[in-house]
């Protein structure tokens, strides 16, 4: 049998939320009852947004809502260089993107959002279209001041998420060849989070469903990366601000941090959480 492994992975690019306490429960009650374990990751590969002070705050919410990781407790990132921290992974990063670049799966990408957007097919509006492949052909060589792209394969991906059912999703029409590195040096999220999950021996991946769209792109990805049996995924609801709002950290009605500070218990956080029931009483 594997050894079940699933990871609670906040950005530190706010205060933790009920959204976050929503997701720390599931993921500590699954790990649980599957006699497995949580690991702490830390995702702070946007170097732009995330702030040390942030980080320092969710572990001590974390660490005053009880919820305890078994694999890189919250000291072990007090303690400075921590090897479940994005920001201390990139030599991991840079390994397995040079990886791809020698499997001529990666290459530069000079395009802006604005062009990348007009190259659309008329018609399809917003920024919801794939990648139109542009570059894909140019030969730009991989430098600092140019994004880089994986090529993906047309393929479709079905998997079975736990809770959301079967699914089938193709990437290429969705995203297109994949952003793994920005025009700035950031590593993206899809990236990391596919890299950490796979070198981490991540079993079991229990998030929000508003990833459940990404799952795909990630499954291909991991599979390019040699990863041999993707992980099995389960999506849960999210706490909404309003029907076709989700919460945000900039949501100060929500934030564990102000919570707390309005004189909360514990017990009433997660209790708000698991309900979604913090409207009414926490606008003091
Ligand atoms: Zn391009």
């Amino acid at each position: 049998m594997r050894k079940w492994l699933t990871r609670f992975a906040p950005a530190p690019t706010g205060y933790l939320h009920l959204g976050h306490v929503l997701n720390a429960v599931r993921v500590w009650e699954e790990a649980r009852s599957h006699g497995g374990r949580v690991l702490l990751r830390i995702e702070d590969h946007d170097r732009e947004r995330c702030r040390p002070e942030y980080e320092t705050a969710l572990l001590d919410d974390l660490d005053w809502l009880g919820f305890v990781p078994d694999l890189y407790p919250t000291n072990t990132f007090r303690d400075g260089r921590c090897e479940s921290r994005q920001s201390d992974r990139g030599d991991i990063y840079s390994t397995l993107a040079e990886r791809l670049r020698g499997q001529e799966l990666l290459y530069g990408c000079a395009c802006s959002r604005k062009e990348i957007v007009e190259s659309r097919s008329p018609g399809v509006l917003g920024s919801g279209g794939p990648y139109p492949g542009t570059c894909r052909d140019l030969g730009l060589p991989l430098t600092n001041d140019v994004a880089w792209r994986v090529r993906l394969p047309s393929t479709s991906v079905t998997f079975v998420d736990r809770w959301c059912g079967p699914q089938t999703q193709v990437p290429a029409e969705q995203c297109g060849d994949l952003l793994i590195r920005d025009r700035r040096g950031n590593w993206t999220y899809q990236f990391v989070a596919t890299v950490d999950d796979h070198l981490q021996g991540i079993t079991d991946v229990i998030r929000g469903e508003d990833l459940l769209a990404s799952t795909g792109r990630q499954i291909l990805l991991g599979q390019l990366l040699g990863r041999p049996t993707p992980a099995t995924f389960a999506h849960h609801a999210l706490i909404m601000k309003s029907p076709t709002q989700k919460l945000s950290k900039s949501d100060h009605d929500t934030g564990v941090r102000d919570l707390r500070a309005a004189g909360w218990t514990r017990e009433q956080v997660l209790t708000a959480a698991e309900t979604g029931r913090h409207r009414q009483s926490s606008m003091t």
